[in-house]
């Protein structure tokens, strides 16, 4: 009997695009396995689905996806968003109701991850560097002064909306002028907003991710954005991105490599992630290493680095996927 797999992708956020093409990524490797049956839907920001062919669709707490062809069992859960409700944790937690297995993160290491505030409280908790910063409950003036002193502290600051991905929300800032505006746009997208130190010189990711039962951290990778900007919503996705990418940062040293490889893992068993992971760091010009973030969903486009990165370390995207989802259904 074939496992039936059910792909959800799209989302609410401002993500759903990119959630498409990682989903379209992923039917591709799924689609020619020969003990897996794939179905596809797309999930609004309601939770609403729809299967392909715009036909509504529901998934029963009885596991069941229903529409007006039939009733279909789902067996194993594929949730391909980026934002909500998929990287947020919350799909993840109405799965875990309904007792579905699915690919990634649960819901709290998701909810977690996802959220740049708390993300920084656990990787300090952890004992991980991660960049200075200062965070905004409000957009009130007192809470601006604090943006405000640590822009003339640091002299250039990222101000990045706590609930975003894909760059969304998130501007550099070198100039007081710039800085309220910066502050409200990101105020318009999440109720608190983080204020960073610049930190970046070098900009490094490592796919962490469980292979037949091992944790892999490969190899860090480098992504390199034009210098008149940063790795943007428009670096990372739009026609004619001048964003150069590299499967494998060189020039590191071996003790870089090492601080590198242990963050992860202590990120990856820390957080308690599971299957899938892209961990962000900066290295800056004195040899300083800070984690930046935690990807419990990374983007899987033809250009990202995820895949990029699991390929290089001599694994078969379909091949991983399969082993993950036969270990959960058998
Ligand atoms: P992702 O698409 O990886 O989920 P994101 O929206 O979660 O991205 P970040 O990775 O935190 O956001 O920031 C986006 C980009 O902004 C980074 O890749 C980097 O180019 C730049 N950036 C963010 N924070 C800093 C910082 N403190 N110093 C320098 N550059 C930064
Ligand atoms: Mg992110
Ligand atoms: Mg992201
Ligand atoms: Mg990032």
């Amino acid at each position: 009997v074939p496992i039936n797999v059910l792909l959800i992708c799209g989302g609410g956020g401002s993500e759903h695009d990119v959630s498409l093409r990682t989903a379209d990524f992923i039917q591709r490797h799924l689609e020619a396995v020969d003990d897996i049956s794939l179905a596809r839907a797309e999930m609004d920001g309601n939770g609403r689905l729809t299967a392909p062919d715009g036909r509504e669709r529901r998934l029963g707490q009885d596991r069941m996806l229903r529409d007006d062809n039939g009733a279909w069992e789902v067996h194993y859960v594929v949730p391909s968003i980026h934002g909500y409700p998929g990287e947020t944790g919350d799909l993840q937690s109405q799965l875990e109701l309904f007792g579905i297995p699915y690919y990634g993160c649960g819901p709290e290491a998701s909810k977690l991850c996802f959220n740049k505030v708390t993300t920084k409280l656990w990787l300090s908790a952890l004992g991980i560097d991660n960049s200075p910063y200062q965070f905004l409950c409000s957009n009130e003036p007192e809470e601006i002064a604090k943006a405000t002193m640590a822009l003339q502290q640091w002299g250039a600051v990222f101000v990045k909306a706590s609930n975003q991905g894909s760059s969304v929300g998130c501007y550099k800032v070198t100039a007081k002028e710039e800085l309220q505006r910066a502050l409200a746009r990101a105020f318009e997208l999440s109720p608190y907003v983080l204020v960073e130190k610049c930190l970046k010189v070098r900009e490094l990711e490592v796919a962490a991710y469980t292979y037949e039962g091992e944790l892999i951290i490969t190899p860090p990778g480098e992504v390199c954005a034009p210098s008149d900007t940063f790795y943007s919503y428009e670096e990372k996705y739009a026609e004619g991105s001048r964003a150069v990418t590299h499967v494998e940062a060189q020039g590191l040293s071996n003790a870089q490599l090492g601080w590198i490889r242990e963050a992860s893992r202590r990120a990856f068993v820390g957080l308690q992630l599971k299957d899938l992971s892209r961990i962000d760091f900066f290295l800056t010009d004195d040899g300083g290493l800070y984690l930046n973030e935690v990807n419990t969903f990374p983007g899987m486009t033809s250009i990202s680095m995820f895949p990029k990165m699991l390929e290089n370390a001599g694994h078969d995207f379909s091949r991983y996927l399969t082993s993950l989802i036969r270990a959960a259904v058998r």
